[in-house]
């Protein structure tokens, strides 16, 4: 049987020019085709990322930067911002680390508050804090600008910024804000298959990272610049992801940055609006929600796993029952990646017709 399309919200669909640009050669990775490979793809990342500094590229999903991040940087404590699945991880994972780590932790679907950050952070003690941008989990979008704005207030603290299913959907600029690490992993926004991930790191960040004991290899900030200055990554890449990040990436600029952003804010203003018009409520709050999600409360008349699975069967496209401690309270629905006005409502077209049979 096909499998189906998917608008769950990460992995995304991947278009048949990326899958086919990532059937390209492999060659060897300590040598010129590599280096101008790699090279090939630093202009454009930079360009959507808003920074002069270098974009690295890491063979591991996201949580292989989430928990290196924290290897590389906090030396005396961790601020970890949690409202959803993701966020609420980091904190965990900070523990399993060895880190010292505190939590402002936020109800699920609501935005973290800069005013509590910088109430927790004058406390002191800190020296990093992690944000999630945007919480996949819960369809909530943090006020990124502001919360690097009062993290900037304090010297000495560094921001991690996980931006998995923001990056290239809504601007996420780097060197403005001040961030010191920004991270994704390209199976969400990026719309490639899972396996690659990608992060930017400030000269704070660099700094800091060169004086951590302990800090490993794989993960090592100082290994990445040391490579990068040569156009390569510490250890062997994933070449056919690099090939279809370059693909991808030949896209969006040719698309143009502006033009992107705006088909997320359009597509996802028919989701909100599809939503609405049929009593869906928004578990994040307005102001707050993400642009390249939704996350929706599953009404209690509402058989919601008979209705996916109909979906899926009869019209071959894929939505998500909810994540986390919310799994069958919500379900969301991405439109990140390549996602149109017309196949958002070809995917609406198809929840529509299957809805009133599972209505209870
Ligand atoms: C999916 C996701 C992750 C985890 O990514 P992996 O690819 O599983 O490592 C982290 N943060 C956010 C916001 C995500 O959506």
């Amino acid at each position: 049987m096909a499998k189906p399309k998917l608008f769950s919200p990460g992995p995304i669909d991947v278009a048949p020019e990326t899958y086919a640009a990532m059937c390209g050669p492999t060659i060897g990775h300590r040598g010129a085709d590599f280096e101008e490979l790699y090279a090939s793809v630093q202009p454009g990342l930079q360009e959507i990322a808003a920074t002069e500094r270098p974009v690295f590229l890491n063979t591991s999903s996201a949580w292989g930067i989430m928990e290196g991040a924290l290897r590389n940087l906090t030396h005396k404590k961790v601020l970890n911002l949690c409202g959803g699945a993701f966020s609420d991880k980091w904190f965990g994972v900070a523990k399993s680390c060895g880190k010292e780590a505190e939590a402002i932790q936020v109800e699920w679907g609501q935005p973290i508050d800069p005013e509590a950050v910088r109430a927790k952070l004058s406390e002191g003690g800190f020296d990093t804090v992690t944000l999630v941008h945007n919480e996949t989990s819960t369809g909530c979008l943090n006020p990124l600008a502001e919360i690097a704005a009062v993290v900037r207030e304090f010297e000495d603290v560094l921001l991690v910024t996980d931006t998995v299913s923001s990056f290239s959907a809504v601007p996420t600029p780097f060197d403005e804000l001040g961030l010191d690490v920004l991270l994704c992993g390209v199976q969400k926004a990026l719309a490639l298959p899972p396996g690659l991930s990608l992060f930017v790191t400030s000269e704070r960040a660099q700094a800091r990272a060169a004086t951590m004991p302990d800090r490993g290899y794989y993960f090592d900030f100082a290994e990445f610049q040391k490579n990068h200055e040569k156009n390569n990554t510490p250890s062997t890449p994933a070449i056919p992801h690099i090939y279809g990040l370059r693909e991808r990436v030949e896209h969006m600029l040719a698309e143009g940055l502006p033009n992107r952003y705006r088909r997320h804010e359009e597509t996802n203003a028919l989701l909100l609006e599809w939503a609405a018009g049929h009593g869906f409520e928004n578990l994040a709050p307005e102001g707050f929600r993400s642009k390249s999600l939704g996350c929706f409360k599953t009404p209690d008349n509402l058989d919601q796993s008979g209705w996916i699975k109909a979906v899926r069967e009869n019209h071959g496209f894929l939505i998500n029952g909810g994540y986390g401690k919310i799994k069958g309270k919500t379900f969301r629905i991405s439109n990140m990646g390549n996602e149109t006005v017309e196949t958002m409502q070809e995917l609406f077209g198809a929840l529509d017709k299957e809805l009133p049979k599972f209505r209870k």
